[in-house]
């Protein structure tokens, strides 16, 4: 189903991230689109820390280094293709980790979008005005009872 929310501070945003990481349990690909600045970075540190990630290590946008590993409960991948073509991503040996023991995190995943298969989790962020951005959530783990 898909699943709109409001958020009215970056906090906000994270905590919406907190609570998605509550609902993954491996294999999950996490397809992160908006503009830049809408929310991306801050939604992907919220899972980062709700699936547990150590609260020492930062979890830093992968605009440069493309692709971040992270250990936690359930190990996660996060990467960015804003910098790359559309067949970079092939470059990137993503599918190496697309397995039932890591969480895929991608921010512009518009940019390959083709590429990614199986069980996907569309995050679309919205910027609405200064501190309010909409977030739209949309895949199978989405479901309308984990959020009244
Ligand atoms: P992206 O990865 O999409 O380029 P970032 O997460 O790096 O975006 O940055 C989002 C920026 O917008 C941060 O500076 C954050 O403080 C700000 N911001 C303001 N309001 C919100 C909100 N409601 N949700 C997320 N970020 C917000
Ligand atoms: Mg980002």
């Amino acid at each position: 189903m898909i699943k709109e929310i409001i958020t009215g501070s970056p906090k906000e945003t994270f905590i919406i991230g907190e609570k998605v990481a509550t609902f993954l349990q491996g294999g999950e690909t996490i397809l992160l689109t908006g503009d830049l600045g809408a929310g991306k970075t801050m939604f992907a540190k919220g899972v980062a820390s709700g699936l547990g990630v150590d609260p020492l290590t930062p979890v830093v946008s992968p605009t440069f280094t493309l692709i971040n590993l992270y250990k936690a409960r359930i190990d996660i991948v996060h990467a960015d293709l804003y910098r790359l073509e559309p067949e970079g991503i092939f470059g990137l040996g993503i599918e190496e980790y697309m397995d039932n023991s890591h969480v895929v995190m991608v921010e512009w995943a518009d940019i390959s979008e083709g590429y990614f298969k199986g069980n996907l989790l569309r995050i679309k962020i919205e910027y609405l005005e200064e501190g309010r951005r909409k977030i739209i959530l949309g895949g199978d783990i989405i479901k309308e009872e984990n959020w009244r």
